[in-house]
């Protein structure tokens, strides 16, 4: 009998170094490429699917066309279903008698959950995950992944006891072949997509900032590392506007049409080829921290969307809509929080420290519950990674690995130190649109 397979398409939507895509190819006659377009929000009021923010959009809908014409060249077809997984993979296992399930192994909760409930439900179906999001596999660390180290400098410095030459591997070449496709003709899914998401990003917002897709990430990737600009990364980093200051990996990481382990394959060969310094490792070191999220994801992952987060203690912040909606909006007493909410609104962007500053902002000034503020930029980022914000939010709202416990940015002086011209906000029109916290003084209020 034929056996007949199912790639669960999800955060790696790329050919290359992709082990699970590897154990397809070699194990079924018959393969479904699948894609499920299911916008659902791990944050407050979950159960609903999130609206994805207009450059999200857009650079998955590229992300996908790239995808569908690399598995094109393979005789394979890209099957884009605009419905909840379960229910997608569930039919596609009856109709077509489906004997193989594969994934890469996701960090989210949410596609746990999944996975677990189709194991259940299809005992006599041979389910295979591997992980293709992280430099390193769980049996390569040196801790099981209940006992991920507390605090970052902790999990880093475990880390580079290693020798990590051996142990993160080359990334793995793509399929040289894949079985034909199951399934010849599906619905078109583009149609489908028009409708399901307009309107997209419209065209009085400018250029986008990213193209979406695994060629266009191979192509960045490559530039990148053809000028010089790793040489000086550690003094740049800190920058708010422009494509140089940082790598901008990051949108192409999130959805894996780019691999981390392609990334330190072309860093090592540059440090070969133009020298060592700092700023090299500080790329390094920061795809550490990303790696250290995605550990922080798997071992906690129903917490990553706890209020109290990975602790025992609840903040004492809470909601407030017209704070809420001034923030999103770029609407508050702060030009510069205004600055980076306009640019994250029209990018989908925001540097790593805005992110921070709004974070802060949000919980400190604002002090709003943070899953609200994690829950808007998971809508907004072109690079939302779930691990990666999530983390980072509780890490800002005091409730995660953060050793220290609590971090409040004092924006009038990051503005002084990352702004000193004023140009930031001008570009982005912060100081146009400052606003107070609320519009009734809360003296006004009955008693
Ligand atoms: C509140 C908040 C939310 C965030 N949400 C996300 C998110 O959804 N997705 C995401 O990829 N990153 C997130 N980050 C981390 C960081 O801001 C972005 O990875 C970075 O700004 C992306 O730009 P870059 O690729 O130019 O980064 P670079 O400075 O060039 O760094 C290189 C790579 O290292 C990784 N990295 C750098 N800093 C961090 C960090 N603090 N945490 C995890 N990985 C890091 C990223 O993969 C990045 O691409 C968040 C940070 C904060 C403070």
């Amino acid at each position: 009998m034929q056996k007949v397979g199912i790639f669960w398409f999800n955060h790696d939507l790329r050919m290359d170094d992709n082990a699970a895509l590897l154990r397809a190819a070699s194990e079924v006659d018959k393969l479904i490429c699948l894609y499920c377009v299911d916008t659902f929000s791990a944050g407050p009021g979950w159960q609903q699917p999130a609206k994805l923010g207009a450059r999200r959009q857009d650079f998955l809908l590229e992300s996908l066309q790239d995808l569908e014409t690399q598995l094109g060249h393979y005789g394979q077809k890209l099957v884009v279903r605009m419905e909840p997984p379960l229910q997608a993979i569930a039919q596609l296992i009856t109709v077509h008698n489906v004997s193989h399930l594969f994934s890469s192994k996701h960090v989210g909760s949410y596609e746990n959950r999944i996975w677990n409930t189709l194991r259940k439900r299809y005992s006599m179906i041979e389910f295979a995950q591997s992980h293709t999001h992280t430099l390193f596999n769980p049996s390569q660390l040196p801790f099981t992944v209940e006992q991920l180290p507390g605090s970052f400098s902790k999990f880093r410095r475990l880390i580079e006891k290693m020798d990590l030459d051996a142990v993160i591997s080359a990334p793995l070449d793509a399929p040289i072949t894949l079985p034909p496709p199951a399934l010849v003709a599906d619905l078109a899914w583009q149609p489908l997509w028009q409708q399901h998401f307009s309107p997209s990003a419209n065209e009085d917002m400018p250029a986008a900032m990213f193209k979406g897709g695994a060629s266009a990430g191979e192509k960045h990737l490559t530039g990148y590392f053809a000028k010089n600009l790793a040489s000086s990364y550690k003094q740049t980093r800190n920058g708010l506007d422009g494509m140089d200051y940082s790598t901008k990996f990051s949108p192409w990481l999130a959805n894996g049409t780019l691999s981390p382990r392609r990334i330190v394959q072309q860093l090592q060969e540059y440090e070969a080829r133009a020298g060592a310094n700092d700023s090299t490792y500080w790329i390094f070191f920061e795809l550490l921290w990303r790696e250290y999220f995605q550990w922080y994801g798997h071992r906690h992952q129903q917490r990553l969307y706890a209020f109290s987060g990975i602790n025992d203690s609840a903040p004492t912040t809470s909601f407030y809509p017209e704070r809420f909606k001034k923030w999103c909006a770029g609407n508050t007493p702060y030009a510069i929080i205004n600055a980076c909410m306009k640019q994250l609104n029209v990018t989908g962007y925001l540097s790593n420290r805005g992110r921070q500053l709004v974070a802060s902002c949000f919980v400190h000034e604002l002090g709003l519950d943070w899953r609200h503020g994690a829950a808007y930029m998971e809508q907004q980022l072109v690079d939302f990674d779930v691990a990666s914000n999530w983390g980072n939010w509780q890490y800002l709202a005091g409730v995660g690995a953060d050793p220290r416990g609590h971090r409040r940015f004092d924006l009038q002086k990051q503005a002084q130190i990352y702004d000193p011209k004023n140009q930031f906000i001008q570009r982005w029109a912060g100081d146009q649109t400052l606003q107070p916290l609320d519009s009734v003084d809360a003296a006004d209020w009955p008693i």
